[in-house]
């Protein structure tokens, strides 16, 4: 994994020594988020591809019904997959996507997943195992010797690298190689690296899952999830769950993401270069107790010395920094995450998870001191019971 920053140029050995026809010339990450997925250069086609609004099609074809495929779906799963590298389906939200792949495990077959995650996935999986449909086996994902002792018996090793919010980071790899000895599949939630940072399909993964209301849609306008495997066998099956569960993307909410993913390379570009800055800056205040970042990314979290009043008031005293609750969008956004109680006791009450945007960092950073400068005042509002037995984002 290109663990700092983006994937480097091939070097120049492994350049085409000879100009090879436009099909067969590897296309960098950058260009292939511009390119793939477009109607072809025939005149008068339109760039992109349009938004086609339809709950069913004049039978006798491919599609059929709205909820087994659409146009504008595909041009998404077809950028998507070109970008992680495997066949893409799209789902509802990432919950709906995380939903369609817990429900390929099989009745009272064993899951290990991390004990910190995505708050919905870990919710999800505690219901399962609740209603005697599978059984769970939490472990901390930076234990890796601990991580592939548990992969024993194991139908589905459930991997978030970085976690939500505590930005741990799996060793892929090893963990990828003794899963699959032990005869289970592995799964990463790759929402938080991004098919730019970190590939887990080339790494060996079974099935990636996105929450691409995240980076990949980018602009805090659209809920929208997706699987992909490289697996064609897999790939059938989920097409398969996806119909009869009907956890369908909405058209308008695929487009929207498409239109934002042609732009991921340069949002994660820069808030990554913000992210980066902003903890160098953070580690230097007395206020911070603890920065913790990966090294890569737009996501930051930060433990206040002085707990969760002075993580509250963090959150309540910035005009640009916006105190909301999900990430990955052009704007910076935070939050207390313990302000949710369905978020694990073993995460810090003073810990605020920050999404970096791509905002001017100096104006950023200047916000954020002036609040850090001045944490007094008032508790702002109780803990959130979270919407619905799911979580928080
Ligand atoms: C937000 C999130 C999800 C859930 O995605 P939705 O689109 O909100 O349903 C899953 N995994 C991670 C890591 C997330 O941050």
């Amino acid at each position: 994994m290109p663990a700092f920053g983006f994937p480097a140029d091939p070097p120049a050995s492994d350049r085409p020594t000879t100009e090879l026809p436009a099909s067969a010339r590897p296309l960098r990450p950058g260009t292939v988020a511009v390119t793939a997925g477009r109607p072809p250069h025939l005149p008068d086609s339109p760039l992109n591809v349009p938004l086609t609004m339809a709950s069913t099609y004049v039978a006798g074809g491919d599609l059929e019904y709205g909820r087994y495929g659409n146009p504008t779906w595909s041009a998404f799963e077809e950028a998507l997959g070109a970008l992680e590298g495997g066949r893409c389906l799209a789902f509802s939200s990432g919950l709906a996507a995380v939903a369609t792949v817990l429900d390929l495990v099989g009745q009272g077959r064993k899951v290990v997943a991390p004990r910190h995650a995505y708050n919905g996935s870990v919710m999800q999986l505690a219901d399962l195992e609740a209603r005697g449909r599978i059984t769970v086996h939490l472990v901390d994902i930076e234990d890796t010797a601990a991580v592939i002792a548990a992969c024993e018996d194991a139908a589905l090793v459930w991997l978030e690298s970085p976690t939500n919010p505590a930005l741990e980071v799996a060793d892929l790899v090893p963990i990828i190689a003794s899963a699959h000895e032990a005869g289970a599949y592995v799964v990463v939630d790759n929402t938080f690296a991004t098919p730019l940072l970190q590939q887990p399909l080339a790494l060996g993964a079974d099935l990636v899952v996105h929450s691409a209301t995240k980076f990949i849609a980018g602009h805090s306008d659209v809920l929208l999830g997706a699987v992909l495997t490289s697996d064609d066998e897999l790939a059938a099956v989920l097409r398969k769950r996806r119909e009869l569960l009907g956890a369908v993307p909405g058209t308008l909410e695929a487009w929207l993401a498409l239109r934002g993913l042609r732009t991921l390379h340069v949002r994660l570009e820069r808030a990554q270069a913000n992210a980066q800055e902003l903890v160098r800056r953070l580690g230097g205040h007395a206020a911070v107790g603890e920065v913790r970042y990966p090294g890569f990314g737009a996501i930051v979290s930060v433990v206040l010395a002085q707990g969760a009043l002075a993580a509250d008031l963090l959150t309540h005293k910035t005009s640009l920094w916006v105190h909301a609750t999900s990430l990955g969008g052009v704007e910076s956004t935070f939050e207390r995450r313990r302000r949710w109680k369905s978020e694990p006791a073993t995460i810090p009450e003073g810990l605020v998870r920050m999404s970096v945007g791509i905002e001017d960092v100096d104006d950023l950073w200047d916000d954020l001191a002036g609040a850090l400068d001045d944490l007094t005042g008032e508790p702002p509002a109780p803990a959130v019971e979270a919407p619905g037995p799911l979580g928080s984002p």
